[in-house]
């Protein structure tokens, strides 16, 4: 209304000014601008949460100056940091990161989807299929690695891998693309949950002869196993997380519900452990493809929240002097993580909420927020 007013005198003034003597049609109110690109007002229909594990601040500076001083992250307006710190240590791991993000609980390391008191806490995942949304989880690591279980079980111990594989027959996700298919169908009780999710309607592919297909051209839910256990690195020819990313979201936008799709790319924490720069930068880089093609969904779509983060800093990795655009020399204080606060980046409706410090667990509570849910 004030810029109506404003407008409204400005052309009084003028018109005397020229000397036109009427004024007699007030000017139409100016266009208010979209919603969407200023990220306020709607609500998300699908959240898409991309977690780089063990991408620090220095992680990504040295993907930028290794990718011709580009990256898809420079497409986010609003940027802020976590504290990344688990219930019973400084030095977060994996699975209680993961759990903040999942449960909006601070838990102990290893951590699998429970609280400080290994009690059950429901992931924004189940709340999303509770809440008939479509879900989905793809990960470079096997699909029962820390990071992915904490959205889907809830297991006392992350390295309680055959179990966790079980606990994804208590959800009707959608779609899981990732490594570990031996955690399927060569267990130690002897079943084979890959028979089992046949059953149950999944159309189900493996890297044993299926390819990653163009399209996933089904009504019913969709797995595919990229390895028997940990996928290859990209050094090695891992080429999937762009091409699976883009796949689920096309995929989980086609179901029509709206859906919440958890995006990791696990293999950056391994470089930082192994201490290899070059390790790091090329998983880096891969897991930006998969934001590029996150951001180009968003944008088209306009109803997409997208969050990127990591659970924890890898290596107190450190881009040394003598090092050139395009030559990182890198060092590194430790072969664990450290407790750097975390970059976050939102792009999409509800996105200016993740600017400013806060703690690991706001994230889960931001997400469920922006999709308007309370916690049981
Ligand atoms: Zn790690």
């Amino acid at each position: 209304m004030k810029n109506y007013i404003f407008i409204l005198v400005a052309s009084i003034l003028m018109a005397s000014c020229t000397g036109t003597k009427s004024v007699t049609t007030p000017p139409s109110p100016p266009p208010q601008p979209d919603p969407v690109s200023v990220g306020i007002a709607k609500k998300p229909r699908n959240i898409i949460l991309m977690i780089g594990d063990g991408m620090g601040v220095t992680q990504i500076t040295a993907g930028l100056y290794s990718n011709n001083n580009k990256l898809n992250l420079e497409r986010f307006k609003v940027i802020g940091f976590h504290k990344p710190y688990a219930s019973n240590k400084l030095i977060t791991d994996s699975a209680a990161g993961a759990t903040a993000f999942a449960c909006g609980v601070k838990t102990y390391n290893g951590a699998i989807g429970v609280d400080a008191d290994t009690n059950a806490v429901k992931t924004i995942l189940e709340y999303a299929e509770e809440k008939e949304l479509s879900t989905g989880l793809v990960a470079t690591s096997t699909i029962v690695h820390a990071t992915p279980a904490s959205f889907i079980a809830h297991q006392p111990q992350r390295k309680m891998y055959e179990a966790i594989a079980k606990d994804f027959l208590k959800t009707e996700i959608d779609l899981f693309i990732g490594g570990g298919k031996r955690y399927f169908d060569r267990r130690e009780d002897g079943d084979n949950l890959i028979d089992i999710l046949k059953l149950r309607g999944y159309e189900m592919g493996t890297y044993l002869g299926d390819e990653l297909p163009e399209k996933i051209d089904t009504d019913k839910n969709y797995a595919y196993l990229t390895a028997d256990k940990d996928p290859l690195t990209v050094a090695a020819g891992r080429e999937y997380l762009p091409k699976a990313t883009k796949l689920a979201t096309d995929f989980l936008h086609t179901r029509g519900k709206g859906f919440f799709l958890m995006v990791e790319g696990s293999q950056i924490d391994w470089g930082g452990h192994a201490n290899d720069s070059d390790y790091i930068i090329t998983e880096m880089i891969d897991f930006d493809k998969a934001i590029g093609h996150v951001l180009d969904y968003a944008e088209k779509d306009g109803e997409t929240l997208v969050i990127v983060t990591a659970d924890h800093e890898t290596g107190g990795y450190a881009i040394n002097p003598g090092s050139e655009m395009g030559d990182i020399k890198g060092a590194f204080t430790s072969d664990y993580h450290t407790a750097d606060l975390v970059p976050v980046f939102a792009y999409g409706p509800g996105a200016e909420a993740f600017g400013g410090i806060y703690e690991n667990t706001a994230i889960f509570d931001k997400m469920m927020e922006a999709f308007g849910w309370k916690r049981d």
